[in-house]
């Protein structure tokens, strides 16, 4: 376990036009802290790993490792994998085909010259870890995707490194076997504690697991925060939008209060425009037009002839698309010509089961629900 810091780290990769995959990020991780880096395809998350973890040249910047420098641009400082203490778990799992079980978790062990009784131990140790230790001695074709994913876990974390890196271990693995795997680590850290970066696209696994997500936006770190706050406060539209709140509705000002903006107004619902729908928002005056985000079950939906509840802003909606979910419908509406996701519970009512196309509803959210 080791206090980890990253300093002014740019990595530019040449071509037209050249690509800056990331740019000047800086970054601080307490000993045992899980770190998320959570993004959509392209913002950088891999090309920061590779830098960790030796693989890359960095065009700028440091890496210190505990009271390591493993990377210093300046000084010309750059380690090579094999003599910084990290740990990687790739997407593919990127096991050898042609060694066994007991081989592939040996690899980063032998590369680092462990004497070979105390790397068994180690081998032996890790697979324990992950139930993997009846496995040793397959080959990987002849394991399940969970389980090999489970062995590059194991070899992740048989060199007991100061820093584990993950690049997306569990999108390759079906939606049972990922929540399995994922919990299996979740696990794992608490008990061991290794410090940790994480990287994903999918915002409930960094959610889940982080202890401190950072959102990335073009090689750049947007919001670095509790998954709480990342949650409850995000910084950005685009954190808001990438951690699940893809519902916009715009907003204009009208008098002391806000009245719904016709997204495209191509549905001809122009009443809605003349219409107050909230009469406070916790916004300046100075503002003059807002967009309130709202999570799909922030929204909710009751019969147009229906009150909602107190509290609350009610809007008129029609049902584009409904879809049985369970305990939930996952209902699509237009609401003054935007096009919202709504989740309407069934729990108690059934009503919610019938929505169909075409069908006039309100929708309405809370007044106090994230704007
Ligand atoms: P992520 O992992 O978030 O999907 P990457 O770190 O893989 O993103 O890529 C960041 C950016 O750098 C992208 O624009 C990508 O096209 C570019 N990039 C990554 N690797 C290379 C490379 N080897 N050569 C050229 N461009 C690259
Ligand atoms: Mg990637």
């Amino acid at each position: 376990m080791s206090h980890v810091r990253i300093e002014g780290l740019t990595k530019r990769f040449a071509g037209k036009p050249p690509a800056v995959a990331v740019d000047n990020l800086s970054l601080e991780i307490e000993p045992g802290e899980f770190i998320v880096l959570l993004g959509p395809s392209g913002c950088g998350k891999t090309t920061t790993l590779r830098c960790l973890a030796g693989l890359e040249t960095p065009d700028e910047g440091g890496i210190s490792l505990g009271d390591q420098t493993v990377l210093d641009v300046r000084g010309k400082v750059n380690l090579p994998p094999n003599k910084r203490r990290i740990g990687m778990v790739f997407q593919s799992y990127a096991l050898w085909p042609h060694m066994t079980v007991r081989r592939n978790i040996g690899y980063p062990l032998r590369t680092r010259r462990v004497p070979r009784e105390q790397a068994r131990t180690r081998i032996e140790e890790a697979a324990e870890l992950v139930d993997c230790a009846a496995l040793l001695d397959r080959y990987p074709a002849q394991l399940s995707g969970g389980q090999q994913q489970r062995v590059a876990l194991a070899r992740g974390l048989a060199a007991q490194p100061d820093l584990v890196l993950f690049d997306e271990p569990l999108s390759n693995l079906d939606a049972r076997l990922r929540d399995q795997v994922r919990a299996q680590l979740h696990e794992l850290h608490a008990r061991l504690g290794f410090t940790a970066v994480f990287v994903t696209h999918d915002q409930s696994e960094a959610l889940a697991l982080g202890d401190r997500l950072a959102i990335m936006k073009a090689g750049r770190i947007e919001q670095l925060d509790t998954p709480e706050r990342v949650f409850e406060e995000p910084a950005t539209e685009y954190v808001a939008g990438f951690i699940g709140m893809s519902n916009r509705l715009p907003l204009l000002r009208q008098g002391e209060g806000w009245a719904l903006a016709s997204a495209s107004g191509a549905d001809g619902q122009a009443g809605a425009e003349s219409q107050t729908v909230v009469d406070e928002l916790p916004v300046p005056r100075s503002h003059s037009e807002v967009s309130a985000r709202l999570r799909p079950d922030d929204l909710q939906l009751c019969p147009a002839e229906e009150k909602p509840p107190a509290h609350s802003v009610g809007l008129p909606a029609e049902v584009v698309d409904a879809q049985f979910g369970g305990r939930h419908m996952d209902v699509v509406v237009t609401v003054g010509g935007s096009r919202l996701h709504a989740q309407a519970p069934l729990t108690g009512k059934p009503w919610a089961r019938s929505l169909s196309r075409g069908q006039r509803v309100t929708a309405w959210f809370a007044k106090d629900v994230a704007i």
